[in-house]
């Protein structure tokens, strides 16, 4: 619940600004989650820590977003406070011919494509992953062909207190799909940070035609794939470490290509994304992705993990 006054701050101070019970299926690409108590998108720094400081003096809970492309919100919604980061400037600033301080709310395409034309190679293996340049960083966002971890040199973030740290590349701890703080940065206070504000890359220079022909003939593949045209967050599940194949091979050789639960469904195309072919509801889509975990267990062993963030009640 919010409280009153705070709603009133909010209202005053934001103006049209701040929505309140905002659908989540609006900020999703998965087009499903219930409401948010409070839903905002904060322009610049300075409105993003009054809002962060705000809502820490009145104990509403925080949840930073950025595009919503691996997002599940649940039906119930979020309790607090969603920040987006959609319009969070998009601003880069180049520092040298090939250092890029980049703001996290940048769209991940339009960053591949000022790459592409200024002849920076580094972001490439991103060309055709949707959602933000922050959110990308904190799921270590990749491919085959590389991930976030191979160019990001440090880290701006936001603490709930209004301060704003770099983390440096030796304090941040890079997985597949995830991104943790080290221990070093932990000990220093540096871990409990609120929101990733911008970051810097370090690229290498090449040959723009080089790299725009490579976009071009991923942009093909991905279409190729995937089920581009249709809502979805991309692959639902991780890869196995080890085993005998991709999550997407085995949930093909599970059988369950085309299944459906209500309005969701197993993608003909790639059997790792679910997708809403329907108006799905967040339940269709979790009681399929149980479905799918149950099974290939059964049938392989193996259980598989989430690469979707599941976020809400
Ligand atoms: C069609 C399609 C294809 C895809 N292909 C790929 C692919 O090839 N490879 C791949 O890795 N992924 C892929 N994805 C998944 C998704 O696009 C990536 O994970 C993307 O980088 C997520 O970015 P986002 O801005 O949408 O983050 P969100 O989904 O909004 O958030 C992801 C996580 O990061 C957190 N977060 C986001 N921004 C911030 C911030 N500024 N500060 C703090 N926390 C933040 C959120 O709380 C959440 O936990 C695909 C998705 C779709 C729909």
């Amino acid at each position: 619940m919010v409280d009153n006054s705070l709603k009133n701050w909010l209202k005053e101070k934001w103006r049209g600004r701040v929505r309140f019970d905002e659908p989540m299926s609006k900020h999703t690409s998965l087009r499903v989650g219930g409401p948010a108590d409070v839903y905002a998108e904060p322009e610049t720094r300075e409105e993003m820590i009054r809002l962060i400081q705000e809502c820490g003096r009145q104990n509403l809970s925080c949840t930073v977003i950025g595009g919503g492309t691996n997002l599940l919100v649940k039906d119930r919604g979020i309790r607090g406070l969603v920040i987006s980061m959609m319009k969070f400037g998009s601003e880069i600033c180049p520092s040298s011919e090939a250092v890029l301080s980049v703001s996290a709310g940048m769209k991940l395409g339009s960053l591949c494509r000022y790459c592409i034309d200024r002849g920076l190679e580094g972001m490439n293996f991103a060309v055709g992953i949707p959602g933000t340049v922050g959110g990308a960083v904190m799921m270590n966002a990749g491919t085959a062909s590389g991930s976030m971890q191979d160019t990001v040199e440090s880290l701006d973030v936001l603490h709930s207190d209004g301060r704003i740290c770099r983390l440096q590349r030796t304090q941040l701890h890079f997985a597949y799909r995830s991104l943790k703080t080290s221990a070093f940065s932990l000990k220093a206070g540096l871990s409990d940070f609120v929101a990733l504000v911008s970051v810097r890359f370090c690229l290498w220079p090449a040959d723009p035609e080089k790299l725009k022909k490579e976009a071009q003939s991923m942009m093909e593949i991905r279409r190729k794939k995937q089920p581009v045209t249709v809502p979805s967050a991309g692959c639902f599940f991780k890869n196995p470490a080890a085993g005998p194949g991709s999550a997407g091979e085995l949930i093909d050789r599970a059988g369950l290509k085309g299944k459906y639960v209500g309005g969701a469904q197993i993608s003909e195309k790639h059997a790792n994304f679910i997708i809403n072919r329907n108006s799905a509801s967040a339940a269709d889509i979790l009681t399929l992705a149980e479905i799918v975990r149950e099974t290939v267990s059964e049938k392989f062993g193996i259980i598989l993990e989430t690469e979707v963030k599941i976020i809400g009640e």
